[in-house]
């Protein structure tokens, strides 16, 4: 079995305990409960016939002027940053922590632009978003609520851990 350790960072209230409860449980709540530090859940799912371990670390949200907490990315294989559509700020704000975070780990990174069931609100045309989406190895829309894209976006990067975990041996 491979075990990945995937770390979601994001501004706060943009969806990222709500990501990862969708995922592993199904389950979506209007409840905003603060995460307090740092919270894992596992998920094994399969990929290119091989059991793969999802170890889903679900960061406090950072907020513009706190420190980016980089001591979570040891030994993380991928990055997920989550911004919310109905909020121009958390873009900007995810954009900062990408850049600070692929200093620190090279790994493969992921934007999800959540709350896709919500009306766009923000000042992001379509040429900019791209241009930031060009910033990831993968991007996607997501909704924590409808579940769109959710599966979707954890299966394709375990997808692309195990080709790299593969081509490494
Ligand atoms: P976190 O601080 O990034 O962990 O954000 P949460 O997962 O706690 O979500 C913050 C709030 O946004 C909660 O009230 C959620 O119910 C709501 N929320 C999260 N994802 C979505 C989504 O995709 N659509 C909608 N409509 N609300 C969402
Ligand atoms: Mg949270």
């Amino acid at each position: 079995m491979i075990q990945k350790k995937i770390c979601l960072f994001g501004a706060s209230g943009v969806g990222k305990t709500s990501l990862i409860s969708q995922f592993v449980q199904g389950i979506f709540s209007d409840k905003y409960l603060t995460t307090i530090g740092v919270k894992v859940d596992k998920k094994l799912i399969e990929c290119e016939q091989q059991q793969v371990q999802l170890m889903l670390w679900d960061i406090e949200g950072t907020d513009r002027y706190s420190v980016f907490q980089e001591r979570y990315l040891r030994g993380a294989s991928a990055y997920i940053i989550v911004v919310d559509q109905t909020r121009t700020s958390s873009l900007i704000e995810g954009i900062d922590i990408h850049s600070l975070a692929k200093q620190v780990n090279g790994c493969p990174t992921v934007l999800a632009v959540n709350k896709s069931d919500l009306e766009q609100h923000w000042h992001w045309n379509e040429r900019q978003l791209t241009d930031y989406q060009a910033l990831f190895d993968l991007s996607f829309n997501t909704s924590a609520k409808t579940g769109d894209n959710v599966e979707l976006m954890f299966q394709q990067l375990a997808e692309l851990l195990v080709a790299e975990h593969q081509s490494d041996d």
